[in-house]
C-alpha cells in the first residue's frame, strides 16, 4: 500500500509539472503577440501612422499645393533611387539617412531608395557652409539660395530622373537630421513648401523631425499606381 501511494504522488507531481509548462508556453505566446501588436502600431520612425485623422482630400490638396500648382501634371520617380553621398557626413548622418530610407521603402508603389557607390541618380553632398559657393558653381546651382540644405531635381516628361541634394554639414545634428528628411521629401517629388506648419516642408522653415499625417498620406497617394505621371488635379479628383 505505501508503495502504491508513492507512485500516485509521483504521477501528481508529473501532472503538475506538465500543467506549469503548458501555462508557461501560453504566457510566452501571449506576450510575444502583445509585443508584435505593439511594434505593428509603431512601424514607422519618420513616417506617420495616425492616418485616421486625414483623408483623400487632405492628401490631394497637399499634392496640389507643393507639386501640381507648379508643374500642372503629376511627376514622380519610376525607377529605384540610387543615392551616393559624399563630403563629410557624421556617423549619425549616415544612420539617419539609412533610417529614412528604410521607412520610405515601406510605401507601396514607391520604387525605393538604396545607397550606392557609383551609378547614382541622386548625389547627396554634406559640406560646410564655406564650401557651398564652389559646389554650387561645380553643379550649376548658382541660382539657388541654400538655407541649411537644398534639393534640385531634373525630370523628363514627368519622370524624375535625377537630383542633387546639398546639406550644410556645420549646422547642429538635430537640425541637420530634420533638414535631410526635408530635402529627401523634396527629392521624391514634393517640390514647393506647404502652409501646413506640421509638414516637413513647411514654408516657415520650422524643423520637423518626422513626416506629418498629411505628408505621409500625400506620399502614399503620389506613389499609388492609380495616380499616374501626366495626370492633372481634376483627373485625380474624380
Ligand atoms: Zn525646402
Amino acid at each position: 500500500m505505501p508503495f502504491q501511494k508513492k507512485i500516485n504522488f509521483n504521477k501528481i507531481l508529473l501532472l503538475l509539472g506538465f500543467i506549469i509548462v503548458i501555462i508557461g508556453l501560453i504566457s510566452v505566446i501571449c506576450l510575444q503577440t502583445d509585443v508584435m501588436d505593439f511594434s505593428r502600431g509603431h512601424d514607422f520612425y519618420y513616417l506617420n501612422d495616425s492616418g485616421h485623422s486625414v483623408d483623400f482630400k487632405d492628401g490631394l490638396n497637399f499634392i496640389y499645393e507643393v507639386q501640381l500648382s507648379r508643374v500642372q501634371t503629376v511627376e514622380k520617380w519610376m525607377v529605384p533611387i540610387r543615392i551616393k553621398y559624399e563630403g563629410n557626413p557624421t556617423k549619425e548622418d549616415i544612420a539617419v539617412l539609412n533610417k529614412v530610407i528604410k521607412d520610405f521603402n515601406k510605401i507601396d508603389g514607391f520604387p525605393g531608395i538604396k545607397i550606392v557607390n557609383k551609378d547614382e541618380n541622386v548625389l547627396l553632398i554634406y559640406a560646410p557652409q564655406e564650401d557651398l559657393p564652389e559646389i554650387q558653381q561645380k553643379y550649376h546651382l548658382t541660382n539657388l539660395t541654400i538655407d541649411k540644405g537644398v534639393c534640385q531635381r531634373f525630370s523628363e516628361d514627368g519622370e524624375i530622373k535625377r537630383a542633387i541634394i546639398i546639406i550644410e554639414s556645420d549646422v547642429d545634428q538635430k537640425t541637420k537630421n530634420s533638414v535631410v528628411l526635408h530635402e529627401i521629401f523634396h527629392m521624391i517629388g514634393f517640390y514647393g513648401h506647404s502652409a501646413l506648419n506640421t509638414s516637413v516642408i513647411n514654408q516657415i522653415g520650422e524643423s520637423v523631425p518626422k513626416l506629418s499625417a498629411v505628408d505621409t498620406l500625400a506620399f502614399q497617394m503620389l506613389y499609388c499606381p492609380e495616380i499616374k505621371i501626366g495626370m492633372t488635379y481634376y483627373e485625380i479628383d474624380v
